[in-house]
């Protein structure tokens, strides 16, 4: 592998391996969709090898954008620039990281004790890198080969750039399969963090487990979310089912006044977080217990029980496409429950974080469990995830968190 692009400014153009695109295919990437799938090419002219700098063109030879080429992916080419003569060399990926960190700052997710994503991959122009800081460590998750086999150069540049104490690398499950990547989970830089971090988000205090938790340690795009939620949980008893570590528990507790909170999930390690987290925040009110939804949330239907919030934030149930009709299954039978476990007039925050259930399915997901349920469903807000999770508007699988905020009448 040739893992450096050219670096020289003035080398001719002629030496990139140039990846041709079949005739009428050009359309997409000319409107900036970054992945370039194996059934659209037509042919590589020259030596390219995986992470090889390529030009892709159209097929009569007429300059579309700048990429990195990997020939084990389903996606052959990620594209990052539509600047004919654009390298992708050092200055290139400082101007980039700079944009994303730049973004972040304006956001006002700048709290030194705080997390916020600084690098959302395609919704910051770079397609397969994923940085999150929690105060001054940094966790890297790679999810394309080009960029591992640029990786020294992005921790030097983020370095520079963040000044972190520490930077670990998260992969994750399936990518590294899908993309030929040979990278393992743990510290690359810097010091590695003693333990789970104590951060701040919506003035209260989480512990994060850079190295071992979900993700890269939290799941930093239901901040805002967690705060809407809460508005709702006034005098109100509340069900949090996939709680994680307690977000949106702890925060309908100590925010927005709930009643009690009743919170579960099947991470007898997460669990033990979320408590500990309660503990933190001084919220006596929330029972965390762990626990299968497909089994509590019949028990407690038969059970009688009622909430004046129910929140439901399942884990991803389709990983592709093939997966589709099966998960929307799985999200008519959860929210067909959620909703029949929500008092009259009570509140459903709903969400599906599967890029590949639209915005579209997932309401058609809600009319049939509303039947189903024989209840009437007003919508009150329509999310997505939160702002440092910017959505690419010509990549529509970077909007792949819905959060729905329901009357349940
Ligand atoms: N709401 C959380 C994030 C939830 S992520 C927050 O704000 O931080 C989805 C969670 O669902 C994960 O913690 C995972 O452990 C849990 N989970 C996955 N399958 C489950 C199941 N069948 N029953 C209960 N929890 C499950």
């Amino acid at each position: 592998m040739r893992a450096v692009p050219p670096s020289s400014q003035s080398a001719p153009v002629e030496m990139l391996p140039k990846v041709v695109l079949k005739p009428q295919k050009s359309r997409k990437f000319s409107s900036r969709h970054p992945w370039v799938f194996e059934k659209a090419i037509d042919r590589v002219e020259g030596d390219a090898a995986d992470g090889d700098e390529v030009e892709l063109v159209t097929h009569r030879g007429k300059f579309v954008a700048r990429g990195v080429f990997n020939a084990r992916s389903r996606i052959r080419v990620r594209l990052y620039s539509w600047t004919a003569g654009q390298w992708l060399d050092e200055m290139f990926w400082r101007q980039r990281l700079q944009e994303a960190i730049a973004l972040r700052r304006h956001l006002g997710y700048d709290d030194p004790e705080g997390a916020a994503r600084l690098v959302f991959s395609e919704g910051d122009g770079l397609s397969g890198l994923v940085v999150d800081r929690y105060r001054d460590y940094l966790a890297v998750q790679v999810t394309a080969l080009g960029m591992e086999a640029r990786l020294p150069l992005l921790i030097r540049l983020l370095v520079e750039l963040t000044q972190p104490r520490g930077i670990v690398v998260r992969t994750e499950r399936g990518m590294t399969q899908a993309e030929g990547i040979s990278l393992r989970d743990g510290p690359s830089w810097g010091e590695p963090p003693q333990g789970p971090l104590l951060v701040r988000e919506n003035g209260l205090l989480w512990q994060v487990d850079m190295m071992e938790g979900h993700k890269t340690g939290f799941y930093l795009d239901q901040r805002e979310n967690r705060l809407l939620a809460a508005r709702f949980a006034k005098g109100r008893r509340v069900l949090d089912m996939f709680c994680y570590t307690g977000g949106f528990s702890i925060t309908a507790s100590a925010l927005g006044g709930a009643v009690e909170v009743t919170a579960f999930d099947s991470s007898p390690k997460a669990i033990e977080l979320a408590k500990q987290n309660a503990e933190l925040n001084k919220v006596t009110n929330v029972r965390f217990g762990e626990g299968e939804a497909f089994q509590v949330l019949p028990e407690l239907v038969a059970a009688g029980q009622r909430f004046g919030l129910v929140i439901l934030d399942p884990p991803k149930f389709a990983r592709s496409r093939a997966a589709r009709q099966e998960a929307l299954r799985a999200y008519h039978w959860l929210n067909r429950l959620g909703m029949e476990l929500t008092e009259p007039a009570g509140t459903l925050v709903t969400c599906s974080c599967s890029g590949v259930i639209s915005r579209e399915d997932f309401r058609d997901v809600l009319i049939g469990a509303a039947q189903q349920a024989r209840r009437s469903v007003q919508v009150l807000e329509q999310r997505g995830a939160s702002p440092d999770h910017p959505v690419a508007v010509n990549c529509p699988e970077t909007e792949y968190l819905k959060c729905f905020v329901c009357r349940v009448i």
